[in-house]
């Protein structure tokens, strides 16, 4: 089966911690030590059948391999380099939704310099969109008395 990568979806946080957590342990990592960090993460014990599934997700469509280290029932799972670049172009992705986000959505009076999170007022100088935090803001910078 070719094009396996279709079948993983990262639609949580608990999926982006454990790429996160297998990204950060390049010798990898043992499933129960995955589960201990999630449970001091998230502080609460995570449920195995949001972690284990997921992994073998990532093993199937060849993001990870699984390192048989001889003992019963206990293998790591390392991210490998296919996987690496998965992980990399993902978190890239999740930046630059952040920052879209950021961009688009707190903008800064133009009289007293504070974060407009929410409503504001929007006004245009010389054809340039600006904002001002209230109307109050909006006329003293108008009026030349914001200096
Ligand atoms: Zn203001």
């Amino acid at each position: 089966m070719e094009n396996n990568e279709e079948k993983i979806t990262v639609n949580s946080i608990v999926k982006l911690e454990i790429l996160s957590i297998l990204y950060d342990h390049e010798d990898g990592i043992y499933g129960y030590e995955i589960m201990k960090i999630m449970e001091s993460k998230l502080n609460k014990k995570p449920n195995p059948a949001q972690i284990y599934p997921f992994l073998s997700d990532l093993n199937e469509a060849g993001y990870i391999d699984l390192v048989d280290v001889g003992e019963r029932d206990k293998k790591k799972y390392v991210l490998n380099e296919k996987g690496k670049r998965y992980v990399e172009g993902l978190f890239k992705r999740f930046d630059d939704i952040i920052e879209a986000g950021i961009k688009t959505k707190i903008n800064v009076c133009l009289n007293c310099g504070c974060k407009i999170y929410d409503g504001g007022v929007k006004a245009n100088i010389d054809g340039k969109e600006v904002y001002f935090c209230c109307e109050h803001c909006k006329g003293n910078y108008l009026s030349g008395t914001h200096e």
